[in-house]
């Protein structure tokens, strides 16, 4: 499969990760909108929120679980940020593996 996340979970393309485990990859984010820009996503393909299957509640919840060892990790838990995963062509998903983005580091803005 030519999914540039899935290259990523098996390190045939390099990124900056800052969390790993059994389930789960974060890393940077290579065009970052804010101090702290980092992807989260499961190591199984699944092409957005929309591809979720019953079968993956517990993958889904784990991934929260990771969300909050990266920003943890990136020191924004207790300023907070933002976590946004977009979903088609209005939500301008690009990459079709479905990941989360932490944002923070910064004072954000609501604009939709
Ligand atoms: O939500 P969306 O699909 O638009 O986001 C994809 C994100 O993946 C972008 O923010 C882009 O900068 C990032 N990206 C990356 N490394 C790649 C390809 C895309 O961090 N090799």
């Amino acid at each position: 499969m030519d999914c540039i996340f899935c290259k990523i979970v098996k390190g045939e393309i390099p990124s900056k990760k800052v969390y790993e485990d059994e389930h789960v990859v974060a890393f940077h984010d290579i065009n970052p909108i804010a101090p702290v820009h980092i992807l989260t996503i499961p190591k199984k393909h699944i092409s957005s929120l929309m591809a979720i299957e019953p079968e993956d509640k517990e993958l889904i919840g784990h991934i929260h679980l990771g969300l909050q060892n990266v920003a943890k990790e990136m020191g924004v838990a207790e300023s907070g940020f933002r976590v946004i995963t977009n979903i088609g062509t209005h939500g301008q998903q690009t990459v079709f593996h479905i990941h989360y983005h932490l944002i923070g580091g910064r004072q954000l803005e609501w604009k939709a």
